[in-house]
């Protein structure tokens, strides 16, 4: 059974070395909280991974569960503000490293320097949902550049943070963002996710800057990577909603609604991204798309014509 502070009701038990914190999200922005996972090492300092959102009520939440400890590093599983946003506050009070994925600096970078326009035209966008389309894509630049300036060290594949009591192995897991990473706990049999898996939501894939490879590949390529670490009893700690178990058939349901998609796509060829999306099932209705939501489908159809394409 989870156990609750009764100090605290936003803190949980997860191991005697490791909690759970549930940071709320302002409103509006779909989920209630992120989760924030703090390591506690045999020295009596802490690891934070993804502080999560850069609000005032994040932040507080997170300073009260940690109860003055001293934060040896930040680590972050990908760029997302709702994860990441904290870091550079957090970096600054504490005196924290702040480490991401070497391949989420490089996007990091790409953001901060401003990323180009989505060509709408290419899409077939008519006219008139181009400007909606525009103000969508335009992602403000600074807090990337923050983050990008916080980051003191990147991980790569592999890579294992040997903190004192604790092994925590570095899961390279590209999709939901260029350089998305997981933790594994081997000994412990847990997983920290990020947004790579969810319990019960779809991430969306892509979502970190322009990348050089497909993130719907990518994601497939990930979702073997983790699922095979799951040999019936990892415990998966989640970016959003609760820890859950059974990974390894999540994983294969996700994997099992991206290749639905793509043969969805492959039965529309031709015609431009715009045409291809119209015929797709989105949940609510296509016409129900609009601004945000309506820019990630096209980028979504977009990913999978090109899946589609590759795969031949
Ligand atoms: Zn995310």
């Amino acid at each position: 059974m989870p156990s609750s502070s009764a100090a605290d009701p936003a803190v949980e038990s997860i191991t005697p070395g490791v909690r759970r914190v549930r940071v709320p999200m302002p409103p509006g922005t779909g989920l209630p909280f992120s989760n924030a996972y703090l390591i506690a090492d045999a020295d009596g300092r802490v690891h934070v991974i993804d502080p999560g959102s850069p609000t005032r009520e994040a932040h507080e939440t997170l300073r009260a569960a940690l109860g003055g400890a001293p934060v040896a590093s930040i680590v972050l599983t990908h760029l997302h503000a709702d994860h990441s946003g904290g870091a550079a506050a957090l970096a600054a009070e504490t005196g924290a490293s702040v480490l991401v994925h070497e391949r989420e600096r490089a996007g990091l970078a790409l953001i901060a320097a401003g990323l180009p326009a989505p060509d709408l035209e290419a899409w077939g966008v008519p006219a008139d949902r181009r400007p909606e389309l525009l103000a969508a894509a335009a992602v403000p630049t600074g807090p990337a550049a923050q983050l990008a300036d916080a980051v003191t060290g990147v991980l790569t594949d592999g890579v294992l943070l040997d903190l004192p009591g604790c092994r925590l192995r570095v899961v390279g897991t590209p999709g939901h963002t260029g350089g998305h990473l997981c933790l594994h706990d081997e000994e412990a049999g847990l997983l920290i996710t990020g947004d790579h898996v969810l319990p019960t939501v779809n991430s969306g894939l892509g979502l970190g800057g322009p990348t050089h490879s497909n993130p719907i590949a990518d994601y497939l390529d990930s979702l073997d990577r983790v699922a095979q670490l799951d040999r019936g009893d990892l415990r998966a700690l989640p970016g959003h909603e609760d820890p859950f178990t059974g990974l390894r058939e999540r994983c294969s349901a996700l994997a099992a609604h991206h290749l639905r998609r793509a043969d969805e796509v492959a039965a529309h060829p031709g015609g431009t991204v715009w045409e291809t999306a119209r015929t797709l099932t989105w949940t609510g209705g296509w016409d129900a798309l609009a601004g945000f939501t309506l820019l990630s489908a096209l980028r979504q159809t977009s990913q999978h014509r090109e899946f589609v394409a590759r795969r031949g």
